[in-house]
Formats: structure tokens, C-alpha cells, sequence
């Protein structure tokens, strides 16, 4: 077998073994290459189970919490997703092949720009990249059926609540230190919202307005 291939295998088994079981999010995960969305230094470490620095001082999640929180989002086939914090692009690389449309959302321009290039070059065509400070959501395309937020606040912010389908379910980190957070996961019901605490994680923070690139 050859490095690549046996790597990819160990990947794969690292995924399993952390309680990544949906076929469908293995799958999806077999599919996209985490190599492509890391560079330069970091890019022979891509099939590690690690965090990774990408531009802009930002990371590309660790691929079990990607997987799990991706698990724990329940996509199906007909779904309209929003994500929050587009960074290199990996997640939402994973949610386009489970999902109808994926909107995407960064702060930074270069990040989307990084990100845009590569989806089309992997001609991921159901994936629309935008710069914007996420917090607020894109009240324009919502309501959606799933929301996942790659940045950690201190509360589930009232926007992407307000931009949810009832039904729908949201999953995030949410807490008051950059050290203890809890990712969460919400479900939007006739009337109201139910909470579900899914387990410690560890996120940059959602930072407010653009950022300077
Ligand atoms: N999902 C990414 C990892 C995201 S890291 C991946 O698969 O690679 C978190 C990202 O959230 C960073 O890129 C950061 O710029 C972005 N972010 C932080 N605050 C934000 C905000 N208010 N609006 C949009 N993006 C934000």
C-alpha cells in the first residue's frame, strides 16, 4: 500500500475510533481530501487528528470534532445549510456532499477567497461563499434547515436562532473562556428551543465585525 493510501486508512480508523459511526459522514469525509485544504509547513500532517494553523492566525478543526459535529447535525439530502466560520473550507467541503445548498460564511476575505478557489476546483458547485460577520447570520438566504458555527461564542447568537427553521437544528460551541466550551446542540420546536450538551471542545473565538483581511 502506498503512503498516502495507508495514511487515509489510518484517518479513517482515527475517525471510527472517536465515535465517528455515520456511514454517510464517513463517506462524505472518505471523499473530500483534508490535504488540499491544509498548505505549505502543516500539509504532510493533514491526516493527523490534529487542529491546524491555516492564514490569517485561524485553524482548520480537528477531523474527529468535524466529523462529530457533522454527525450531529443529522444533514439530509434535501437541506439548506449555513456555517459560520468558513476558515479553510474543510467543513463545509464535507456538509456539500450531504447536503442540497451549503452557505458558507468568514470574516476574513482572504480565507473565502482561499476557500472559493478550492471549491471550485474540486468542483464543489452547491457551496456559496460569503464575507461577513456571521453573528447576524444571512438574513437574505435563511431561513435554514441546519446551522453549524465553527467559532465559539458565549451564547448561541439571537440571529442564527431567529434564522432557523422550526425543526431545524443548530450545532455549536458555546462558552465564556477560550479554554471551556461545550458544544452544543440546539433543536428549534413549535415553541421554542431545546438544548442538548454534546461534550468539551476547544474553538477560536467569533470575533464581531470583518476582519483586516
Ligand atoms: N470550519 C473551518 C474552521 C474554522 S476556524 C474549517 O473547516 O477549516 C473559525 C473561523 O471562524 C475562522 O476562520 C474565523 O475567521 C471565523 N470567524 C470568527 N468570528 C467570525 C464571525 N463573527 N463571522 C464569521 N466568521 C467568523
Amino acid at each position: 500500500m502506498t503512503d498516502t493510501a495507508e495514511r487515509k486508512m489510518r484517518f479513517l480508523y482515527a475517525l471510527r475510533s472517536r465515535g465517528v459511526t455515520d456511514t454517510r459522514v464517513l463517506t462524505a469525509m472518505e471523499r473530500i481530501d483534508r490535504g488540499a485544504f491544509v498548505k505549505g509547513l502543516f500539509a504532510d500532517r493533514a491526516y493527523e487528528d490534529m487542529p491546524l494553523p491555516i492564514s490569517c492566525g485561524q485553524t482548520i478543526s480537528q477531523p474527529s470534532i468535524v466529523g462529530l459535529m457533522t454527525q450531529a447535525l443529522s444533514v439530509t439530502p434535501r437541506d439548506k445549510v449555513l456555517e459560520i466560520g468558513t476558515g479553510s473550507g474543510y467543513q463545509a467541503a464535507i456538509l456539500s456532499q450531504l447536503a442540497r445548498r451549503v452557505y458558507t460564511v468568514d470574516r476574513h476575505r482572504r480565507l473565502v477567497r482561499e476557500a472559493q478557489d478550492l471549491f471550485q476546483a474540486l468542483n464543489l458547485t452547491n457551496i456559496t461563499a460569503f464575507t461577513a460577520d456571521g453573528s447576524f447570520g444571512l438574513p437574505d438566504q435563511a431561513p435554514f434547515d441546519r446551522i453549524i458555527v465553527t467559532a465559539a461564542a458565549e451564547d448561541a447568537p439571537g440571529p442564527l436562532l431567529a434564522q432557523l427553521k422550526i425543526g431545524g437544528i443548530m450545532v455549536l460551541p458555546v462558552g465564556q473562556s477560550d479554554t471551556v466550551q461545550s458544544l452544543i446542540k440546539v433543536t428549534r420546536h413549535e415553541t421554542g428551543f431545546d438544548y442538548e450538551e454534546l461534550r468539551p471542545v476547544r474553538f477560536v473565538p467569533l470575533v464581531e465585525g470583518l476582519g483586516p483581511e
